[in-house]
């Protein structure tokens, strides 16, 4: 099925405007619906247009990715008639145009270049990775920097002309390693010149383990002058000893950007760890003044259990009728047996260690013999899918793999499950157990990161836990502690109605918008620019 149209205007809701309007300008490889392989797509297609609803000119920028499958979603986006000649060192000068459209009071800005037309995801296709991703994601930064140079896209505030660019003044947000080269760009290519000298950069981790690493001579294509080497370059003993020194794009970003911002609190104190630093510990350590934790929000229109589009039936938390409906539905769709008394379980994601397929696989027999149906529905690593195939054949009766990327079947699994796991090994900030909350659907997680600051644990001997808790937690992650937390959480359901009832509502009820979120983005850009690093 077609993925959402970006062209549906979001619900207009009365938003607090903020005191300072800023020009803020977002750079991202991924931006739903035109482009999203995981969580940054959502937060790039939210967040925007929360900011622009405070009052801020907002513009985004991101690839425009022809694959030959999603290209119409490009339609409603013009040429905007403009190549900008982008000097790429070693890898030459390339051309590039820019489309535009304004949708939601957002300026959103589609780089082209040939680069970016080919089938697969916006990083990969079916023979994996694309070998020159470090290219296609400096030219994107550098794209970006020159978009609200050049770009005549201003002029949608009211009262003002149309047709002028956003100039020089404005907070950039460079999202994750592909857009990490902007605040470099800006301080090694452009502060020099006198451009960008009152512009801020924030740089946005979502997940700190992709951090654009190649080998050190791959400097020269950037097109930066030679001494803006040591900003990029890192010498980790375990990358070194195999392929010698290197450049890394992402920490380069940690210490040339004003402020660093992750997606959860949890998250931003697990990257200063050696744990979870994946090597940039010590870099981070020294930044951790200007590093702060923004929990994502939920696009309250795509997940709405009164009005989703996906799914057999609408609900609120005053009657959960229509949830009822949508587990009846989903077990009839997937198969199982449709009994409202079974316990219907999911699992959605990557299939990437990182968010432990593996645990649930292990956890089917368990599932099997507790009498429960289990369903997950991913797509990456192919032994993962053999793995999912191969249960399903063996426990037909309690297990469901479902292998693609499909949105409305994501829908439709968040609406109609009992009970949502997210046993990620580690978690910037998770958006599963978010849906899960706003859906009724009792979160199951492990205790790390975003999802340990989000999912309040149910605690029976704590009067204040019991009324506030909306899921449970559980470490270590392995498929027994998982299992037993199930367990535990089972208990409840059967035994304590009530109980199960208040988790249920206290998700349903918790504050999960875009707003909150965007408001705290606020904070960091104001304090940017009044204590640029
Ligand atoms: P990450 O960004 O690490 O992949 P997140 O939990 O932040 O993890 O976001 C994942 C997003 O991608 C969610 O919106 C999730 O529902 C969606 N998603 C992941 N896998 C699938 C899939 N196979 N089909 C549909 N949606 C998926």
């Amino acid at each position: 099925p077609p993925p959402q149209s970006h062209n549906r205007r979001k619900a207009k809701r009365a938003v607090e405007q903020a005191e300072t309007p800023l020009d803020i300008v977002f750079v991202s490889a991924e931006v739903a619906p035109w482009s999203k392989t995981g969580g940054l797509g959502d937060v790039i297609g939210s967040l925007p247009i929360a900011l622009a609803a405070r009052g801020h000119r907002v513009m985004v920028i991101a690839p425009r990715y022809l694959n030959g499958v999603s290209d119409k979603l490009y339609n409603s986006a013009e040429d905007l008639g403009v190549t900008v000649t982008l000097d790429m060192g070693a890898c030459g000068y390339q051309d590039v145009k820019y489309f535009h459209q304004h949708t939601n009071d957002v300026d959103w800005v589609f780089v082209d270049h040939p680069s970016y037309h080919r089938a697969g995801n916006p990083y990969q296709d079916s023979n994996g990775v694309f070998g020159d991703n470090q290219f296609r994601y400096a030219l994107l930064s550098l794209a970006a920097c020159e978009a609200p140079l050049q770009l005549h896209v201003g002029g949608y505030r009211s009262g003002e002309a149309p047709g002028f660019p956003y100039g020089d003044k404005v907070v950039f947000l460079a999202n994750d390693w592909h857009a990490g080269l902007v605040p470099t760009y800006i301080a090694g290519k452009y502060r020099q010149h006198g451009v960008y000298k009152d512009a801020r950069c924030i740089f946005a981790i979502h997940n700190l383990s992709h951090q654009g690493v190649e080998p050190a001579v791959t400097f020269p294509n950037f097109g930066l002058p030679d001494n803006w080497y040591d900003p990029l370059s890192w010498e980790y003993p375990t990358w070194a000893s195999i392929n010698g020194p290197a450049v890394n794009i992402l920490k380069g970003a940690l210490v040339t950007s004003d402020r660093i911002v992750t997606v959860s609190e949890g998250y931003a104190w697990e990257i200063t760890t050696a744990e979870g630093g994946w090597g940039l510990d010590k870099v981070l350590q020294s930044r951790q003044h200007v590093l702060n934790g923004i929990t994502n929000g939920v696009d309250l229109d795509e997940w709405d259990p009164e009005a989703d589009e996906h799914t057999v039936a609408n609900y609120s938390a005053n009657d959960l009728s229509g949830k009822a409906a949508c587990k009846e539905a989903l077990q009839k769709e997937l198969g199982l047996e449709v009994n409202p008394d079974i316990p219907l379980i999911g699992w959605i994601g990557r299939l990437d260690h990182q968010k432990g397929p593996d645990l649930v696989l292990d956890a089917v027999p368990g599932f099997a013999s507790r009498s429960c149906q289990l369903v997950m529905l991913g797509s990456g690593h192919p032994p993962y899918e053999a793995a999912m195939r191969e249960q399903e054949e063996r426990h037909p009766h309690h297990f469901r793999g479902w292998v693609g990327f499909s949105i409305p079947v994501a829908h439709r699994i968040v609406a109609g499950c009992d009970i949502m796991l997210v046993p990620s090994r580690f978690e910037p900030c998770g958006l599963n157990q978010l849906f899960a909350m706003r859906y009724g659907t009792i979160p199951i997680v492990h205790a790390t990161g975003g999802l340990r600051d989000t999912v309040q644990d149910y605690n029976p001997d704590s009067l204040e836990a019991r009324f506030k808790g909306t899921g449970w937690t559980f470490t270590p992650p392995s498929a027994d502690a998982m299992l037993s937390c199930v367990d535990r959480a089972l208990q409840i359901r059967w035994h304590n109605k009530e109980d199960w009832g208040a988790l249920i509502r206290n998700g349903m009820t918790s504050d999960l918008s875009w707003d909150r979120a965007a408001q705290d983005y606020e904070q960091i850009f104001n304090w940017a620019l009044m204590d640029p690093a």
